[in-house]
């Protein structure tokens, strides 16, 4: 049975034009992540593998994500494409789809596209996605020259979400439907802020310090940053007791 399910899940979920995040780089996915994580994984610390739920969730996003992909081929044919790679000296990453490259007809349109739970506030729009999008907003037009509209997807069984995305200087607008309900708010954020923080951290290789938080629960680094936390406490430790033998 299991060698069935695997022929199912990778016939949902091959990409043929996959090709790797370049490792050296910070990834535009990590704009609104945990820093230590970003400096964990920069160090190339080593990342537990997802426990079988959370690979099932994985595959279930892409899953869903092949499937927008086809609808909107259906709708633009050509003049949509996925995973188009976006970089700058510091930052690399590949939205998950875009519309109207080079097209003397339209604006240019990144989507990215978030699979949820359905269960756990369905398309409430979050400020990793935002920021996630902001960013690529911000490389498509340095490295093309064109402003791209920008617009967040949220699937799940019976749900959907579809939402424009405007940055303004610490506000990003967000606009649209969750399941035929409009929705219309602005979220506070600091875009340049965070994009800074993290090429600093890329920069300099500083390790943030460890703070408890929501993502710990799931971080797939939480055993090196265990790790390295109990490294500093020693080094502490030793520091002390010298300034006090001294
Ligand atoms: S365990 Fe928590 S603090 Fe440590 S890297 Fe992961 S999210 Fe960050």
């Amino acid at each position: 049975m299991g060698e069935v399910w695997d022929a199912v899940y990778n016939s949902l979920t091959e990409r043929n034009n996959w090709t790797p995040r370049k490792a050296d780089k910070l990834w535009v996915s990590e704009i609104g992540a945990c820093g230590r994580a970003v400096a964990l994984r920069l160090r190339n610390e080593e990342r537990a593998q997802p426990d079988v739920d959370n690979l099932l969730v994985m595959r279930g996003g892409i899953a869903w994500e092949n499937q927008t992909f086809a609808e909107l081929q259906q709708e633009y044919g050509k003049d949509v494409r996925a995973q188009t790679r976006l970089s700058d000296e510091n930052w690399s990453g590949k939205p998950d789809f875009d519309l109207f490259h080079a097209s003397e007809k339209a604006t240019p349109i990144i989507i990215e596209h978030k699979a949820q739970d359905p269960r756990s506030s369905f398309g409430k729009p979050k400020e990793k996605h935002l920021l996630q999008l902001a960013l690529y907003g911000w490389l498509y037009e340095k490295q093309f020259g064109v402003e791209p509209r920008l617009k967040l997807f949220y699937r799940a069984w019976g749900e959907w979400a579809e939402y424009d995305i405007g940055v303004f200087q610490d506000v990003i607008q967000v606009s649209g439907s969750c399941h035929g309900k409009q929705l219309l708010k602005q979220v506070q954020v600091s875009f340049d802020d965070n994009r800074a923080y993290k090429e600093m951290l890329r920069a300099t290789g500083v390790m943030p310090p460890y703070e408890e938080k929501r993502e710990c629960r799931w971080c797939g680094y939480a055993d090196a940053c265990a790790r390295d936390w109990k490294k500093d406490e020693d080094t502490r430790r030793v520091m002390h007791a010298l300034v006090k033998a001294g």
